[in-house]
């Protein structure tokens, strides 16, 4: 059986050491954000993914969930009372505004909490996570009397919320969508249409379903210029506010499908169902951006989280796996063979998986922080420079810890051998759910484009400038420390070939758009590396200065962390030079076959 432990020390040392959260005092909801506190509800939560979430995680996998004959959708056993157990906890509302009920603590913690969550159960948690995402959408965009009507009940997890985007036709390019409104005269409207692959779309958990849904209002212009944002109640509200009258949407079918079997994805008919408009119209799809600008961080840290799991799990496995001698001379001599951990391409795994994640944390956690900043600083100069980095890392983050959580959870199954391939030690279960992460808000060749032809150039380049700035005064500032230079020298070349690779895409991918796109997943790797390797330099000084300064409690933990540290720079960060190599050779190539030889 699967086994899970909530890294709770490598996150407080993130979120208390190295990002030093306790600094942000005076932003509102990080008054009492004490290391003892943060400690005691990391502490919480990590029991509530190991005890609670996580027991059920294979058996939901197993189970899946069910459509009846009447619509309606029942979900794994176990799923619901876990449900309310996290729904009772306010683990929900944690980063929500008080006035709606919520706790109104740092986004930073959710997000550190979410990771525990999801590596225990990702499927169970997308019906609160999909939640956040619409909660967030209402509350930027939604009147005064939407929120008072429909956030106090989503933020307790009484009312779960969905994102209704897709349609059969119309993925990526919501240009081509379809489903329409027409106004009742009363303020209200009539959604008719049909949207497909809808996360947590129909189930038994919640009292009501807040649809969130893209629609076109009659006479509105084609294209995304015409798209307007509706909420739609599965239950329509009644006079005190409760679920009342059945609205006209009910779920057609779920999709059977290659993971996340416990999160029903439902196609969603929308049959003249009343819905209410959401901001102004035809302005529906930045109103939705908010909702996934939120969702794309939760989704990269999807990416994370199961890349965790899988990889606690491929090195319990290994320390326990007898197979072969070590290549030095046997390891466990009164054994017929050694554990497979002595053997170094296990190691190479393992201690990739490892430094990926570790880096990953810090990396979703910094990034959270980026977002509490620009969401709650008094200062419009924080705000903004705060906004930049968050908007730029958005793609980054989601892209590539989701690439990388797929191809790290095949890693750690091979390292099983044919026993990852067979479904009770839950390896396999880890490999299909990672897989939907690098499709789902927005799908990672997208997250690619949106850096090269959107993030790069906004607002003149200024959020790119002011980050290559700061790791180059980082590792400047470092360089004559001795105990630091190895790092600082490594995370300085990755600087050095992302700016190339930039300066390669401004001056060849103006006149020929297809440059860009040809180099846009590599560029956005070669970015996502230096992002991690300057996260890896900053987790390392923090560790030499904590040693230096006779830290005897944590020796062990900060000298392993140093080793990653340097395990990283050293075999993972050169990638940057190959990665800018491919960039620079453009798109000539590969766009030269004519498309009936593929
Ligand atoms: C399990 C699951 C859950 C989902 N949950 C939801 C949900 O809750 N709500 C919702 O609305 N949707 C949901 N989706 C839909 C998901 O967001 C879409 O599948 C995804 O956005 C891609 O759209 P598509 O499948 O139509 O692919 P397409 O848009 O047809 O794209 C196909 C491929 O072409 C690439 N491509 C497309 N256009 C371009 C371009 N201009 N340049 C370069 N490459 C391009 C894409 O990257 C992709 O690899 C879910 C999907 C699944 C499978």
């Amino acid at each position: 059986m699967p086994i899970y432990k909530a890294p709770v020390d490598d996150t407080l040392f993130i979120l208390n050491d190295v990002l030093g959260i306790e600094r942000y005092h005076n932003l509102p909801g990080f008054a009492d954000v004490t290391p003892d506190m943060t400690a005691a509800i990391l502490g919480e939560a990590a029991k509530l993914a190991e005890e609670v979430l996580f027991p059920i995680n294979l058996s939901g996998d197993q189970e899946g969930c069910k459509r009846h004959e009447d619509g309606s959708v029942t979900v794994p056993k176990g799923f619901k009372e876990a449900y309310d157990l996290y729904r009772e906890g306010g683990w929900l509302g944690l980063a929500a505004p008080e006035e709606f009920g919520g706790q109104g603590l740092p986004y930073t913690l959710h997000t550190a909490v979410g990771e525990f969550m999801s590596a225990s159960n990702m499927s169970l948690m997308m019906y609160p996570g999909l939640t956040q995402g619409a909660i967030a959408a209402i509350l930027v965009h939604g009147s005064e009397e939407q929120k008072r009507a429909y956030l106090p009940k989503m933020v307790d997890g009484t009312w779960t919320g969905t994102m209704n985007l897709t349609e059969p036709h119309c993925g990526t390019d919501l240009g081509l969508l379809r489903t329409k409104a027409a106004p009742n005269g009363d303020g209200s409207y009539r959604i008719s249409g049909q949207k497909i692959f809808i996360s947590a779309g129909e189930h038994d958990m919640a009292e009501n379903v807040v649809h969130l849904v893209l629609a076109r209002i009659e006479g509105a212009p084609d294209g995304v210029k015409g798209i307007s944002l509706f909420i739609v109640p599965k239950f329509k509200l009644d006079a005190s506010g409760e679920p009342g009258e059945r609205n006209g949407v009910s779920c057609g079918a779920i999709e059977h499908k290659m993971g996340i079997h416990g999160n029903a994805t439902c196609v969603m008919n929308y049959d003249e169902a009343t819905g209410y408009l959401i901001g102004t119209e035809n302005k529906g799809l930045s109103a939705m951006f908010v909702m996934m600008n939120e969702a794309r961080l939760a989704v990269g840290m999807q990416g994370l989280s199961i890349a965790e799991v899988a990889y606690q799990n491929a090195a319990s496995y290994a320390r326990e796996r007898i197979q072969g001698r070590s290549l030095s001379g046997p390891k466990a001599p009164d054994k017929k063979a050694d554990p497979i951990i002595v053997h170094p391409d296990i190691r190479r795994t393992l201690m990739t998986i490892r430094a990926f994640n570790e880096g990953g944390r810090a990396f979703t956690l910094w990034t959270a922080l980026k977002s509490d900043i620009a969401h709650r600083s008094d200062s419009e100069e924080e705000r903004r420079t705060a906004d930049d980095i968050l908007s730029l890392m958005t793609p980054i983050l989601k892209g590539v810890l989701t690439d990388k959580g797929f191809d790290h959870a095949v890693m750690a199954q091979q390292v099983f051998g044919g026993h990852g391939y067979i479904e009770e030690h839950g390896m396999s279960q880890y490999v299909r759910d990672a897989r939907i992460a690098m499709i789902y808000e927005g799908a990672n060749g997208i997250q690619a484009l949106d850096l090269v032809g959107r993030k790069l150039a906004m607002n003149g380049g200024r959020a790119v400038m002011a980050l290559f700035k700061e790791i180059g005064d980082f590792c400047e500032e470092n360089r004559g420390d001795e105990k630091l230079s190895g790092y600082t020298k490594a995370l300085k070349k990755g600087l050095n070939d992302l700016q190339a690779a930039t300066m390669w895409f401004m001056q060849n991918a103006m006149a020929k758009p297809d440059n860009a796109g040809a180099g846009s997943t590599d560029y956005m790797h070669l970015f996502g590396l230096v992002v991690l390797g300057y996260m890896w330099a900053r987790m390392a000084k923090t560790a030499e200065e904590k040693l230096a300064a006779g830290e005897t409690q944590r020796a062990d933990y900060l000298k392993n962390k140093l080793i990653t540290a340097r395990f990283f720079m050293e075999r993972i960060l050169p990638e940057t030079e190959l990665r800018k190599i491919r960039i620079e050779t453009g798109a000539d190539t590969m766009m030269a076959l004519d498309a009936a030889a593929f």
